[in-house]
């Protein structure tokens, strides 16, 4: 069976609601200590008290350089080291391209690309002083694999993740430290909650299974990629979406 991530400590930035929040408790179920990450304190705070095992909240804009150093520094003052780097915190506002403004397009590069750049670059130090690291950005298949009308924004930023991982993947390939991404489909999630019920139930047609996904089945992978046993695991990415990138048609959906 796997090695045991019993007293491991993992940063998991967007960790006070759905994706994140299965990854963090995930963890946490494991043994790993997790510093759980939103702009909310009181948010951060409330699940941290609620995973338990170790569990500390801290508000951060993953977006922002002094955030984003502040957050790795009070893992550190916590806990003493960082193993495991979930940079999950994600943004998925629907514009269409017609009318999408500068600002619209750089607030969700910033909240998901600009983010998972600094969120890599501030554990990079603590990581490699221990030659050993985890990290895992959570990407989607919307963008590297489909498309869908209203988040051209969201589509490249997720493409723009797994470009960032490759590269980040080689330059720590020597440190012991691996860089991998899932890659969900449609997830049940307050995030997805907020597109309604009628996306909901179209999207859960267009998945083979017939099921939209759960948080956990993210957040298992995520534990996969964070595990000792995925040391030779690196720059790649998992989809995670019950067959949905799978039919050539409606018709080969059976
Ligand atoms: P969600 O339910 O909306 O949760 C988003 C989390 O990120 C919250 O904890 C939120 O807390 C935090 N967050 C947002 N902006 C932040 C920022 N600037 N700094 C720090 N934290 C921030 O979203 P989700 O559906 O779980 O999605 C999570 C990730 O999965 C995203 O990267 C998304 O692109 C990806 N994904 C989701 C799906 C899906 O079906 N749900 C599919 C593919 C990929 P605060 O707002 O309080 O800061």
């Amino acid at each position: 069976m796997f090695e045991s991530l019993q007293g491991r400590v993992a940063i998991v930035t967007g960790a006070t609601r759905g994706i994140g929040l299965g990854i963090a408790q995930r963890f946490a179920a494991a043994g790993i200590q997790v510093l759980v990450v939103s702009r909310v304190q009181e948010d951060a705070d409330r699940v941290a008290a609620r995973i338990g095992a170790g569990a500390t909240g801290f508000a951060a804009d993953v977006s922002d350089k002094t955030a984003c150093q502040a957050m790795a520094e009070a893992a550190m003052l916590r806990y003493g080291q960082i193993d495991i780097l979930a940079a999950n915190a994600g943004i998925f506002p629907s514009v269409a391209l017609a009318d999408m403004t500068v600002e619209q397009f750089d607030s969700v590069m910033a909240t998901n690309v600009r983010s998972t750049f600094l969120c890599t670059q501030v554990v990079l130090p603590y990581m490699k002083a221990r030659q050993f690291g985890r990290i895992v950005l959570t990407s989607s298949i919307t963008g590297p694999v489909t498309g869908f009308p209203g988040w051209s924004h969201y589509a490249a930023s997720k493409a723009a993740q797994l470009g960032f991982m490759r590269t980040a993947a080689l330059e720590v390939a020597r440190d012991g430290i691996t860089v991998n991404a899932v890659m969900p489909g449609n997830i049940r999630t307050e995030g997805l909650d907020g597109m309604g019920a009628e996306y909901q139930a179209q999207m859960a047609a267009s998945i083979p299974t017939g099921v939209l996904g759960e948080v956990a089945d993210i957040a298992n992978a995520a534990l996969f990629f964070a595990s000792l046993e995925a040391s030779f695991i690196t720059g790649q990415g998992l989809i995670i979406d019950g067959g949905q990138v799978l039919p050539e048609s409606a018709a080969a959906l059976v």
